[in-house]
Order: C-alpha cells, then structure tokens, then sequence
C-alpha cells in the first residue's frame, strides 16, 4: 500500500529540503496523469496514482547507480480525449494542460533544477501534445534539460523522430506480466491490478470479476484514440478484461518499467 499522491514528493518536504536538492543539482522527476473515468471498478485517479508508483520506482533505480533524484508534486488535470464525454473525465482543454506544464517546468527551473524528466501513465493524443509541446518550449526557453519520457513506437505518429532532445524514448516491454487474452487499453486487468496492489480500497473486486472482456477492432481503433465514441465502443467505460486482475504480475510491471525509464533517462541525462 502507498500513503497517496504525494508521497516521497515536493508537496511533503519543505522549502529547506528542496533547497538541498537543488544545491546537489537532483534531477527532478515530474508525475504525469489525468483525472478520467475508468470503468465502474476503478478509481478517476488511476493514470496519475500509476504514474507516481513508477516514480517511486525509477527513483529507487536511479538512486541506486548513484544519482540525486527528487519527485515534483503530481501533475494531473490533463486531456481527456478518448474518455471525453463521460462522467468523471475532466475536460481539460490542451491549451490549460499546456500552460500548467510550462508554469510548473518554470518554476522547477526558477527553483534551480536544470534536469527534469515527465513520466506520464495515460495515452491520448491531445495530452501528449500538450506535454510534448510544453518541454520542447522548456528546453528552447529556458536552457534545461527538460526532456518527456514517451514511448518510443509513439514519437513517429506525431511526426517527430528519436533524437529530439526533449524526448526520451522508452523502449517497448518485452515481457508477459498478465495472462489476459485481452490487452488493457483503457481500466482493463493491468491498470484495474496496479491500483488493487497499492490502493486496494480503490478497486471494487467484485464488481471488476463480473465484467466481460472489451476489445477494439482495426476500425474502432481510430474511433477510440479520436475521442467522443466511449458510450458507443464501452458503455461501462473500460475497454480491456479487468476481471483477469488477479492474473497480473504487478511488481514485476512496475519492476520492469521503471528498468526501462530509468535507462532511458539516464541516456538523456547531461
Ligand atoms: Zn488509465
């Protein structure tokens, strides 16, 4: 279990502390999420309660091969694009999801941090624009090393290369964490087995056991990523098989994820 979103964060330290990280030039890692609908067994948190365990996790892995890291206060009202429409998907338009990310890399740099790193758990298209447009602006203005942890089979769909050097790419996993038939696009057995590890009184159980499998085909694909068909492709909101939950092997995602970010950062480090 973690005791909440700010946990190991800025938002729990006081000034004094932060000072200290930056004197020692910590690289800052800043949580990423939104606030969305994710089925009825699931929490609105989900995506940013996801990203800060990676956090907590990538932290450790950095820390580790020697490195000073600290965590930013969690980032959450982004776009609900695909989700948009339904009850509990905040509609946050990308210019104010943009706007917040430049303020809150701002201020890190008027802090004195020069690395900071975004690790974002939640996929819509207008939200990784807004991020990705907020740290390519950081890094121009501001002379940081702000740089957005994306995955790297994404960055070609929005038009960019690998070598942007406010991108760092994450490589694919590799291995099998859940026996789902089905893979979790949206509240399905991944994120709905994330949230019963770390916050079980967030997840009705029972609920998530009695819920079919949901997949996508090629055409609703496109329908789904484009935003305003939820209803139509799920009426419950999810899209995935969450009652495989228990099938999960949940430390090992995160294990593996935060192996494979924290390398990525630290080939992006400078
Ligand atoms: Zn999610």
């Amino acid at each position: 279990m973690i005791n909440g979103i700010f946990k190991d964060t800025m938002a729990n330290m006081k000034w004094t502390e932060i000072q200290n990280f930056v004197d020692k030039n910590a690289l800052v890692l800043l949580p990423m999420g939104v606030i969305e609908e994710h089925g009825p067994q699931l929490c609105l948190g989900t995506d940013i309660y996801t990203a800060h365990i990676y956090c907590l996790a990538i932290k450790e892995k950095l820390e580790e091969k020697g490195h000073i890291v600290i965590i930013a206060p969690p980032f959450y009202w982004g776009v609900c694009q695909s989700t948009a429409g339904f009850i509990g998907s905040f509609h946050i338009r990308k210019e104010t999801a943009k706007a917040l990310i430049s303020d809150i890399l701002l201020s890190l740099s008027e802090f004195g941090f020069n690395n900071i790193f975004g690790v974002n758990a939640h996929g819509d298209i207008e939200h990784n624009i807004a991020i990705i447009e907020a740290f390519r602006e950081a890094r121009e203005q501001l002379h940081i090393n702000a740089c957005y942890a994306f995955d790297e089979g994404r960055i070609p769909l929005f038009g960019l290369k690998l070598e942007e050097p406010y991108l760092c790419p994450i490589k694919p996993q590799t291995i099998k964490v859940s026996k789902a038939e089905v893979s979790d696009v949206h509240g399905g057995d991944v994120e709905t087995a994330m949230i019963y590890e770390f916050y079980p009184n967030l997840v009705d159980v029972e609920k998530a056991k009695s819920l079919p499998p949901i997949t996508l085909d090629d055409e609703s694909v496109e329908e789904w990523l484009f935003g305003g068909h939820i209803k139509d492709l799920s009426s419950q909101g999810y899209i995935g098989s969450p009652a495989d939950f228990e099938s999960v092997e949940v430390r090992k995602n995160v294990d593996d994820y935060a192996d494979i970010i924290s390398e990525a950062i630290i080939s992006r480090m400078v």
